[in-house]
């Protein structure tokens, strides 16, 4: 097959579907704004053990350490609920600049040439048609022509950004959609260590937010993010709460120590165009409670890839791209819908009502993957609702949302 890919962002999501598109003899391009060695978060992060078998492609040579239990905390932290990830399948924590510097080596290896300190800039469009990118490097700015952009370049992507309002593809996301954290590795103070290692906290300090403490070998991992902006001043409360709990927990940061951005949100309705493809965070492709988002992202990467090779002629794209969000949708999206509504319900509730319905049994580490509700379980639940009448009105809003996803 021949055509001119155009790929904005060295994302995981991008990353596989370059590598998957030049192995099928198309020229593939790479766009990234930062160099090589700067590329990626200086810490490791979870993924799903078969990420990498579920894309067609080996695991990373680096070290992974294999989770099978996540604690959860309410505000009032005194219930702790314990999802086992034995039951499914266990989390591997890898190096986040492994990950990519693997990804990277293989799409050279498949022909996909990088271009690295390039930084795109905007869609260009002919019609009703994406047709390129114009991309700024050593002080030039550069115009580039393909068959497909495919737009990998991440929650603020400039590129979906600039496409004219007459595409249909949202160009930005609200604030309570966006996940704004600070992570940093903290030096150990003793031995102390929480079993399960890995705790989660949700409106940590009465915050709208999702905190994690990770009690690593070497470091404690600590994670302080809201739904929306997050000041200076939570970071510095969350973290000297989490002193109080944590003996092992010093003031001396080894690695991280920065904010980051995700989209929490149910993937874009509508992420392709005539010429155009976004994965990945630029569609807002992630695990709307957590933001998890780079094993969805090179899942995405690699079924557009597939649509893609399915077409002998580029004049077919189009079509390829309309099996690609379909695809995407009855293999990942649909599922996430009830994710989405959930995740807008327990941020609506407040603080308040959340540690009530953790006290009273009608939030169990079960609405967080931890498997089905036994007949007793729901009656219990159901029990809890009518003692809480007060999340009422929320919970109307929240089948509501449902049923509209639906
Ligand atoms: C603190 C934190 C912890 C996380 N932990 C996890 C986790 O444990 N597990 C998990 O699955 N997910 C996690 N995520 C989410 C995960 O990082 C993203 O969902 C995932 O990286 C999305 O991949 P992507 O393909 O969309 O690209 P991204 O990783 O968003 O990459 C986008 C790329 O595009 C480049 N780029 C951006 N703008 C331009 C431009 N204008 N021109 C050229 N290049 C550009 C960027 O430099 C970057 O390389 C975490 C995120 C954060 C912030």
């Amino acid at each position: 097959m021949s055509g001119k890919i155009l790929v904005a962002g060295a994302g995981h999501g991008g990353l596989c579907a370059a590598i998957h598109l030049a192995k099928s003899g198309l020229d593939v391009t790479v766009f990234e704004k930062s160099s090589r060695e700067g590329m990626g978060y200086d810490w490791s992060d979870f993924v799903d053990v078969s990420t990498f078998s579920c894309v067609g492609l080996d695991d990373p040579p680096c070290e992974r350490e294999l989770f099978y239990a996540t604690a959860f905390f309410g505000p009032g932290k005194d219930v702790k609920l314990v999802k086992n990830h034995s039951k499914g399948r266990p989390c591997v924590a890898m190096e986040r600049k492994e990950i990519l510097c693997h990804l990277l080596d293989e799409a050279e290896k498949s022909g996909a040439k990088l271009i690295f300190n390039a930084q795109v800039k905007n869609a260009l469009t002919n019609g009703d048609r994406v047709v390129g990118i114009e991309v700024a490097q050593n002080g030039n700015e550069e115009k580039f022509y393909g068959d497909l952009v495919i737009d990998a370049a991440g929650v603020y992507s400039p590129v979906r950004r600039s496409l004219p309002e007459k595409f249909g593809i949202q160009r930005d996301f609200e604030d309570f959609e966006i996940y704004t954290g600070y992570r940093a590795l903290f030096q150990r103070k003793s031995n102390y260590g929480s079993s399960p290692r890995y705790s989660i906290y949700f409106y940590h300090c009465n915050r709208k937010g999702m905190d994690w403490v990770i009690t690593d070998n070497d470091y404690v991992d600590v994670l302080v993010g809201n739904f929306g902006e997050l000041s200076q001043k939570d970071i510095d409360e969350a973290i000297d709460d989490f002193r109080k709990d944590y003996d092992c927990l010093s003031d001396k940061i080894v690695r991280g120590g920065t904010i980051c951005k995700i989209p929490v949100r149910k993937a874009l309705d509508k992420f392709v165009c005539s010429g155009y493809a976004a994965v990945g965070d630029s569609a807002a492709m992630t695990e709307p409670l957590c933001g998890s988002g780079m094993t969805i992202s090179m899942r995405a990467g690699k079924m557009l890839a597939d649509a893609l090779a399915e077409t002998s002629n580029i004049s077919d794209f189009d079509k390829a791209l309309e099996k690609y969000e379909k695809e995407y949708f009855a293999r990942i999206g649909k599922s996430r819908l009830f994710d989405d509504a959930s995740k807008n319900f327990l941020l609506s509730v407040g603080a308040e009502k959340f540690d009530k319905m953790i006290k009273r049994k009608i939030l169990t580490e079960k609405d967080f993957g931890g498997g089905k509700y036994t007949f007793k379980e729901t009656l219990r639940r159901v029990w809890g609702f009518v003692r809480t009448p007060s999340i009422l009105p929320d919970a109307i809003r929240f089948l509501i949302d449902v049923k509209k996803a639906k």
